[in-house]
């Protein structure tokens, strides 16, 4: 019998075999039976629809469960049974990695209550996990929450931003529940290859740079911070293909913006530090005189030659401060005693006037006197007279005593009052020269050591002199802080100035240059007598040992030294003695280098 081709003949001859055989007639069995009368391949038939259905209902609360859902609508819409067996390989519910560690969460948790946060009261906190504990119904939810709580907390977020990140977080989770036929739809798009996948932390992380970090950026352009906001919604409920590709598209658009408007900003900053200059440096030219301002603003014209620096603006904030401050009180006290001054000087005249007034009222009265003993006739009326004259005169001795007195007093309040009016002047000077001086050491700072440099240049020029550059540098002070802590390495720096201080001449300035560098200037100086003044000082550091707990370290440095050529820059000159300096240095430390 040969064999049918027909599909018709072939059906048939498949029911009498299934009657035959007592095989039930299910789908399955004919399909099977079909295929092996006509000779053909069975191919295998994907469940599409039960697997999509079974996809939908799957759990997504953990990144885990995500994952694997994911997996799962891939392998649904290739139709892959390789895809689907990977899935299923990779899920593993019971394992340990993913089991919540309850009793970590708790400790965590404990510990984060305990601790203090900025801006968070602990009544705050445990508001906030109550409000998690009731916002979540199953276990793995509240589980991670928790975590994320605790991770707000530690990443030291506001206390209102908890409740938003929880927010945020039930919005996941109900989204990834409620959205599963949205994802059947989008089954086709994510038949592609190339379909990103996100994982949960990293959709989370993204969302929340958005808002804690770029949002705050934009503070300027609200509407663009709206936009940041809207994006952390977005990409945190975004899971399916398009979703992704929307939000990647909104993204982009965004961050060219934001480009923009950093570039604004940039600009902004820029153009204001320069109105900043200009009525600092304008200041400068209206207040020649007042050497009091002039510090304070060498030191801000000093911060904008220098790439603006947090730490450096602070340092300027405290000493600026300290020093207005200081200058603000002994003004107060100076020009209480310069009106205390004029009081006594306003009274002193005011004496001068009576004395003067009494003297004349008395010489007033002396001429009546001797004009009634001219007209006297008998001695009873003379000796009247005379009682008079004598009566006014001890009067005006008495005064005069008196008036005498008080202006040896007045005199000498008015003597204490000059000796305090000139020791404030001297300590507001001194005050006002705290913003040249290194607080450490006392030694100059940079600042100051520009001033002083430009004075000696300029002075050398004039008179042809020498100028010496001396750099210092302390020989394995990392290993000194190290073994003895940075305290000691202070004193060591205060010791190596105090040293150097008493040993070169009066003339010679002492600057710290960095943290344990130091630059001496040394006017009318020949590179010799350069090399022999810092040699000095070596020695010097040897005889006058650092004692730190009766315990002596000896403190060495390594030194360059150059003169300065008549018409060579200063700084030239400074780099020529770094780099005799750094040689010295190369060749073993301890030593002086000419440069
Ligand atoms: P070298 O002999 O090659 O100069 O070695 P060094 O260890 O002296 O030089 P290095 O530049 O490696 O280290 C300098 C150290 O000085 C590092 C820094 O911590 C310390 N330092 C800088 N400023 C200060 C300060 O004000 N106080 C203290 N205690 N240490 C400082
Ligand atoms: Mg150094
Ligand atoms: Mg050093």
């Amino acid at each position: 019998m040969s064999k049918p081709t027909q599909p018709s003949e072939i059906a048939r001859d498949v029911l009498r075999q299934l009657a035959l055989n007592r095989t039930p007639p299910t789908p399955d069995n004919y399909m099977a039976l079909y295929h092996e009368i006509a000779g053909t391949a069975m191919v295998e038939n994907f469940p599409e629809k039960a697997l999509k259905n079974l996809a939908a209902e799957l759990p997504r609360k953990t990144a885990e469960q995500l994952r694997f859902a994911r997996q799962l609508e891939t392998a649904v819409a290739d139709k892959s049974w390789a895809t689907l067996n990977s899935a299923f390989q990779s899920f593993s519910p019971a394992g340990a990695a993913e089991q919540p560690q309850w009793s970590t969460l708790i400790r965590d948790l404990i510990q984060q209550l305990e601790r203090s946060h900025a801006g968070m009261t602990s009544a705050k906190k445990r508001e906030a996990i109550e409000h998690v504990i009731q916002a979540s119904s199953a276990p793995e939810l509240l589980f991670s929450r928790l975590q994320s709580l605790l991770r707000s907390w530690s990443q030291g977020q506001t206390a209102e931003a908890v409740p938003a990140l929880v927010e945020g977080e039930a919005t996941v989770a109900s989204e990834a529940v409620a959205k599963p036929n949205q994802t059947a739809a989008g089954v086709s798009v994510r038949a592609g290859a190339s379909v990103p996948q996100l994982d949960g932390e990293l959709q989370e992380l993204i969302a929340q740079l958005l808002e804690n970090s770029i949002e705050m950026l934009l503070v300027d352009t609200p509407e663009l911070a709206d936009e940041a906001t809207r994006l952390a919604t977005e990409i945190r409920a975004a899971y399916t293909a398009e979703s992704i590709a929307a939000f990647t598209a909104r993204m982009k658009k965004f961050s060219h913006r934001l480009q923009f408007v950093t570039e604004d900003q940039a600009e902004l900053k820029t153009a204001l530090l320069h109105l900043l200059q200009l009525i600092i440096e304008n200041i400068s030219e209206l207040t020649l005189d007042d050497q009091w301002l002039h510090g304070q603003i060498a030191m801000v014209l000093e911060l904008f030659n220098q790439p603006l620096n947090l730490r450096q603006l602070d340092d300027v904030e405290r000493r600026m401060k300290e020093v207005i401050y200081k200058q603000s009180n002994l003004k107060k006290h100076l020009s209480e005693a310069q009106n205390r001054l004029k009081a006594m000087l306003a009274s002193f005249v005011d004496r001068l006037t009576d004395f003067s007034e009494s003297t004349s009222g008395y010489n007033d009265k002396i001429e009546r006197c001797v004009e009634k003993i001219s007209k006297a006739s008998d001695i009873a009326q003379l000796s009247d007279v005379l009682d008079e004259v004598m009566r006014e005169t001890r009067v005006i001795q008495l005064n005069a005593q008196r008036s005498r007195d008080e202006l040896k007093e007045m005199r000498q309040r008015v003597d204490e009052s000059e000796k305090e009016v000139s020791r404030l002047q001297t300590e507001l000077d001194q005050a006002s020269e705290m913003v040249r001086l290194d607080a450490l050491t006392g030694a100059l700072n940079r600042k100051g050591m520009d001033e002083v440099l430009e004075r000696e240049v300029a002075h050398a020029h004039r008179h042809d002199g020498t100028l010496c550059i001396a750099m210092l540098d302390i020989d394995n002070f990392k290993k000194l802080n190290d073994t003895h802590g940075h305290h000691v390495g202070d004193d060591a720096l205060v010791h190596l100035a105090q040293v150097t201080r008493e040993t070169i001449r009066p003339q010679d300035s002492l600057a710290r240059y960095g943290g344990e560098e130091f630059v001496i200037l040394l006017p009318e100086t020949s590179l010799n007598e350069g090399v022999q003044t810092i040699t000095r000082v070596q020695r010097e550091l040897t005889r006058k040992f650092f004692l730190n707990k009766n315990e002596k370290l000896l403190i060495t440095f390594s030194a360059g030294v150059a003169e300065k050529g008549h018409d060579e820059p200063a700084d030239l000159a400074l780099k020529r003695a770094d780099a005799a300096m750094y040689l010295a240095k190369r060749s073993g430390k301890n030593r002086v280098v000419a440069a």
